[in-house]
């Protein structure tokens, strides 16, 4: 094992991981597996008031869905206890903890302090650079509430010395626990690892990222319908960028390039638009059936969408504009909300003043309307671009806008939709030209 980097998952259980604690894990992640290195899975659940097995089983899930595996554990500081106690006794016995009266609380009940050497601490963060601390402003802190109940700090650096870990790459919200760690870790005789202090995520306006600024746990960017790719590739630019403008990454491509020198120690600041087209990138990689199925399974969650699931040309509806269009699955769901997708299923009645294009003459929309379905009759192929052809020239010669203005129109009653090529190709020829004549007769 000499040499070997060894790292840490150690989330607490007290809620869903949010996206700076999934942060945290895929920087480790992706150190350690580009050295080669082991990472160890346990769960700070010292709190037992406030950790539920629940969301160790959601935190499990999480990392799965999103390929962040471990080598070791999942341990459990509560079963570890007995570890942990044996650590303060050798403290005790060595008279660098005491036995002391609690302060405040409950009189005659009794804590244990560690005996404070009020020393300046100073130690290399690998993102921060050097770092001093006079630990005197700490007092003689409390590591235990009573000789079998051990505190927070002290579970952490027994767990860090007997678990190997090398490197201590977390949030810098911790950045004020490490010399504690320090003074604990030296007085057990242990290695003190190397630490890296990663970047606050903040919000638009400057603030910890949270709640009030929009989705923050894995589960509700799932809901939003992001997947694991794009949601990796983009936790990874929070506080790290490539050394050349490369934005698209594959898991295994982050891996190869990714650096703890080179994570910023000034904050990173969520963008919920960059999430949004990193995401659509990696949409836009998967393969046509995957794609799919993932789409469908998401519409499925949502009885809202039924009808478009069981549109009979909802894969042309994909091929020609969902995907091109869709950055996080749920924008579908937005489409459908807002009417945008009506039209594939009915159409409401038309304000015939809307099928004219600019200053045109009722007569003369209705001419190349007329037109327009005496060509389309015609044609016994019915795709977007076989339509095309067939209207194509003659919309040159009499004006594009004053030809196809109408028939768009016509066919969605709205004014901002796709070609209407690709609306009558996914109408099917029986529905648009129906349409088009009830358009004509609207103009007579
Ligand atoms: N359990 C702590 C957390 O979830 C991790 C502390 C650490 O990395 O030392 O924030």
């Amino acid at each position: 094992m000499a040499n070997t980097i060894i790292t840490r998952f150690p989330p607490s259980p007290t809620g869903n991981l949010h996206i700076g604690n999934i942060r945290t894990l895929l920087f480790n992640y992706l150190f350690t597996r580009q050295q080669g290195g082991e990472i160890v899975m346990r769960f700070e659940d010292t709190d037992t008031q406030r950790s539920s097995k629940e969301f160790e089983v959601i935190a499990l899930e999480t990392l799965t869905a999103l390929g962040l595996e471990y080598d070791h554990g999942p341990f459990r500081q509560s079963e570890r206890t007995d570890r942990y106690v044996a650590a303060l006794r050798q403290l005790i016995e060595k008279d660098v903890a005491y036995v002391a009266e609690e302060s405040e609380g409950e009189p005659g009940k009794h804590i244990i302090r560690f005996r404070n050497p009020n020393k300046k601490i100073t130690f290399t963060d690998v993102i921060r650079g050097e770092i001093s601390i006079d630990t005197t402003d700490f007092g003689d802190f409390v590591i235990a509430r009573s000789e079998t109940n051990p505190l927070y700090h002290l579970s952490v650096v027994v767990d860090d010395i007997e678990m190997g870990i090398t490197h201590v790459i977390r949030g810098e919200d911790h950045i004020t626990s490490t010399p504690r760690q320090m003074l604990l870790i030296e007085a057990l005789g242990g290695t003190v690892p190397i630490y890296a202090h990663l970047p606050l995520i903040i919000g638009p306006d400057k603030k910890k990222l949270g709640k009030r600024h929009g989705a923050v746990t894995y589960q509700e960017f799932k809901e939003l319908g992001y997947i694991p790719a794009g949601i990796i590739n983009y936790l990874a630019l929070l506080g790290w960028h490539p050394s050349d403008d490369k934005e698209f990454f594959t898991k295994e491509e982050l891996v190869n390039a990714f650096s703890l020198e080179r994570v910023n120690n000034s904050p990173a600041m969520f963008s919920y638009e960059k999430l949004d087209s990193i995401n659509k990138h990696h949409l836009l990689q998967l393969p046509r059936d995957e794609y799919l199925a993932h789409l469908r399974q998401f519409l499925q969650q949502h009885s809202f969408g039924a009808w478009l699931l069981d549109h009979p040309k909802f894969e042309l509806l994909v091929d020609t504009v969902l995907r091109e269009r869709i950055e996080k699955f749920s924008d579908v769901l937005v489409m459908i909300e807002t009417g945008e997708l009506d039209w594939l299923h009915q159409l409401e009645t038309l304000d015939a003043t809307e099928l004219v294009w600019k200053d045109t003459r009722f007569e003369k929309v209705r001419g190349h309307l007329d037109h327009a379905v005496a060509l389309l009759s015609e044609s016994s192929k019915w795709s977007a671009e076989t339509l095309k052809e067939r209207i194509w020239a003659y919309a040159e010669e009499q004006g594009r806008g004053e030809v196809l203005w109408p028939i768009r129109f016509a066919l969605t009653g709205q004014k901002k939709s796709p070609d209407p090529f690709t609306v009558a190709a996914l109408l099917g020829k029986e529905e648009t030209i129906n349409r088009l004549h009830n358009a004509v007769t609207l103009l007579k």
